[in-house]
């Protein structure tokens, strides 16, 4: 590759303005994606450019292109730290250098100057008790809330309120008309409140936990910790103190968080221990916010961001931690392209700015608690819930037997039983419904065998036209009448709707009052927000759900959770299905009993002997993971081995058929000597499960291999190819360690 493409003044918008040079003999092995170097530019001699990539042809005539001066090896500043990491990405989750670059660099985009303000509570605490109490009894929920918080804290930044509290500006102007409170200008931001920071003593545990991070973190030491701690043990109040800790010593800190699990309550537990230092990111920023946010933080205006996966690419000059919560969350892996995840990529970011990354789950994923085994990263244990030790008792409940008794309905009998004392207690209930795969898999009622694939122990998909595939290898069979493995004719596509469950309910217990929680019911902006407040302010006696109502929320009064037909996502077709379960399962049991009150969970299941469901019955991550990792090893599946899924699309099925052919015996040819050690492995190419998507016609091909390098080395053979498969109009995309199947 004598030719370089290099972008001048580095920003997202630049990135498709490239400028072509030469590359002379002596640096050609070291310039690469992601380099810094020294080149003419107009009359002007030694500017800074990035090179972003590298070709053998020319694009203008060779006598107008120019020679690289030198590679500057001056100190690292933001900016080539930014493309030296889309390099990376590029590099270990592939896509091209372009994608990387729009990935981590914000759009430039002006806002509006806005004026600061803050709400001030301006009549006595007992008269905003009083208008408190009317407020609830109407249920003006929105209203009681922020009279709940001014209560506290006096002061508010109407920012805070705005925009992250989601707390509208008629619901801010009926209390102004009222003479509750007043919007006044902040004067004077340096002096602003810092709003009442609630801090507890930490339990010896945590303590321990918070003590390893900082200690090594005054010594130099930057690592990588994994905070495994039971639901409720007081993670949250761990990775503040380490926070503390670290921004006292002049550093700045990213802490993701999964969006759902970004409610009120996390949001005013952060603001009120760090005030206005701490900025959120959220998917529904605009453009120009999401830019206003990246500036302050470059401006060294805020020490923390907090946000989903993209808040990783916060520029702060400073950076000294990053925090995953909830790390084993499936939203950390990007959906679109280039489809990296944020777990490697926080690590790398540590490694470029010498940080601490710091992990925290109830149910660790199998990468995460393997590392930590293996002694990559260190291991804090949280056995005990924070506030009361008592962990909730949980039973399974056999449908198979169920249906022997002749009992057809959604709730066994047992479940009607406790539902129906605690509504006599006045105590709550939540049923999750696990809907996970729901329209996929199919599963006998008689026996609860799900119809897997021979070659891949995986359960096969149903399509449109009845037959069973499998995600993984392919292999089809046309549509079954009856069991294969008992022979009952009771076989059929899985899946009971949430409506469903409400209807049932409401027959059973016509008095209770009964809010329900899916995609469904919470189209509306902060509909979200506003069931779970309801819940909690004890307007409903049972909470129906899908996975969002099991993301850590505290709802004091809820003794009793219900799951109904637990194995539903066993059966998804991929190697990720008994860990979901396993950690649906244990979070769904971790919201029962959560204050004083002891709490029960009723696992209704087909399968009662699954690993997946045993395991979180009893709550013992240790055995789920020892099984599951065998059969990880057994067939070479992540963390064991490494996947890295490619998929070709195009218009015309022949033509995408034939480039995917091609391009696989090209890459396969250029990296021969792996398939000649066994170090990789082929499957396909194929025919995707889903064989053409919006009508684009999809073919994958999977390699499998225990290196992750070997993969990034096919990818990179793929590299050189692109251009020929897009001139045919096919494209291509690659994925590696998948979440899910193609
Ligand atoms: P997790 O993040 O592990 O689910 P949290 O940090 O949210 O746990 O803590 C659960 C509850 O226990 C919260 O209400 C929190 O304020 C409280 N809590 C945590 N640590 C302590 C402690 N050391 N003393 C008293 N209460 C605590
Ligand atoms: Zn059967
Ligand atoms: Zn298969």
């Amino acid at each position: 590759m004598q030719y370089a493409d290099i972008i001048v003044d580095i920003s997202h918008e630049n990135i498709d303005r490239t400028f072509q040079y030469r590359i002379p003999e002596d640096l050609q092995q070291q310039v690469r994606p992601g380099t810094r170097v020294e080149i003419p530019f107009g009359n002007r001699k030694g500017m800074t450019g990035y090179v972003v990539g590298l070709s053998s042809v020319p694009k203008i005539p060779e006598d107008k292109i120019k020679d690289i001066l030198g590679i500057q090896k001056r100190a690292v500043d933001i900016d080539s730290r930014m493309l030296t990491l889309a390099a990376w990405i590029k590099e270990n989750f592939g896509g091209t250098m372009n994608e990387a670059l729009k990935t981590v660099l914000p759009v430039k985009k002006a806002v509006r100057a806005v004026v600061h303000k803050e709400i001030r509570l301006i009549v006595s605490e007992e008269e905003a008790e009083k208008a408190y109490a009317e407020a609830y009894k109407k249920h003006y929920v929105a209203k009681a809330r922020l009279i709940r918080e001014l209560i506290t804290d006096h002061v508010l930044p109407l920012e805070l309120v705005n925009n992250k509290l989601n707390i509208s500006g008629p619901t801010i102007n009926s209390l102004k008309n009222a003479g509750v409170i007043e919007v006044a200008e902040i004067k004077d931001e340096k002096n602003t409140v810092r709003m009442t920071g609630t801090k507890v003593t930490l339990n010896d545990e945590q303590r321990t936990a918070v003590d390893t991070v900082i200690n090594d973190y005054d010594n130099g030491r930057f690592g990588t910790y994994l905070v495994y701690g039971v639901t409720g043990s007081g993670k949250t109040e761990v990775y503040l103190e380490i926070i503390e800790h670290v921004i006292g010593k002049g550093k700045q800190v990213i802490v993701l968080i999964p969006e759902i699990a970004l409610t009120f309550q996390t949001v005013m537990r952060f603001s009120r221990r760090f005030g206005n230092r701490v900025a959120f990111f959220n998917s529904r920023l605009s453009d120009g916010e999401r830019y206003d946010q990246y500036q302050k933080a470059r401006n060294g205006e805020i020490d923390i961001m907090i946000g989903p996966r993209s808040a990783l690419f916060t520029p702060f000059s400073n950076l000294g931690l990053i925090v995953i919560d909830e790390e084993h969350e499936g939203a950390y892996k990007s959906e679109g392209v280039p489809k990296y995840h944020a777990r490697p990529v926080a690590e790398k970011i540590a490694e470029m700015t010498g940080s601490s990354v710091v992990l925290g789950s109830a149910t660790p994923s199998l990468e995460a608690f393997k590392k930590a085994k293996d002694g990559e990263y260190k291991l804090l244990c949280l056995k005990k819930r924070a506030k009361h030790a008592v962990l909730p008792t949980v039973k399974t409940v056999d449908l198979r037997e169920e249906l022997k008794k002749k009992n057809r309905s959604i709730f066994s009998l047992d479940l009607v039983k406790a539902i129906d004392d605690r509504l006599q207690k006045h105590e709550q209930v939540l049923l999750f419904l696990n809907r996970r795969g729901y329209s996929g898999f199919v599963s006998c009622r008689s026996c609860g065998e799900a119809v897997k694939c021979p070659h891949c122990s995986v359960s096969l998909t149903r399509h449109y036209d009845g037959s069973l595939k499998c995600h993984y290898c392919g292999y089809e069979i046309p549509e079954l009448k009856e069991c294969p493995s008992c022979g009952s004719p009771y076989i059929a596509a899985f899946g009971t709707g949430t409506q469903k469950v409400e209807e049932s309910v409401k027959k059973l217990f016509p008095a209770a009052r009964v809010l329900r929680m899916d995609a469904d019911t919470i189209k509306e902006k902060d509909s979200y927000e506003k069931i779970l407040s309801a819940f909690s302010n004890e307007e409903a006696d049972i909470l129906i759900g899908t996975q969002m109502i099991v993301k850590g929320h505290d709802f004091p009064k809820v003794t009793l959770v219900g799951i109904l037909a637990a194995d539903l996502s066993l059966h998804v077709s991929d190697y990720r299905a008994s860990e979901r379960t396993f950690q649906l399962l244990v979070q769904a049991a971790g919201r029962a009993g959560r204050a004083e009150l002891n709490g029960e969970v009723i696992i209704q299941t087909y399968k009662p002997d699954h690993y997946a469901i045993e395991t979180s019955v009893k709550q013992d991550y240790d055995s789920f993971y020892e099984r599951e990792m065998a059969y990880r090893k057994a067939l070479l599946y992540p963390p064991e081995g490494h996947i890295l899924a490619v998929l070709f699309y195009g218009q015309d099925e022949n033509t995408t058929f034939d480039v995917c052919t091609n391009a696989v015996k090209s890459m396969v040819d250029k990296t021969k000597a792996f398939f000649d050690n066994n170090k990789m492995m082929m499957n396909g190419p194929a025919k995707a499960s889903i064989s053409k998507k919006s009508d684009l016609y999809r073919f994958v091909v999977y390699f499998k291999s225990l290196d992750y390098g070997c993969l990034t080395e096919i990818c990179a053979a793929l590299d050189s190819l692109t251009d020929e498969i897009k001139r045919r109009g096919v494209s291509v995309q690659t994925d590696f360690d998948p979440m899910s199947g193609y």
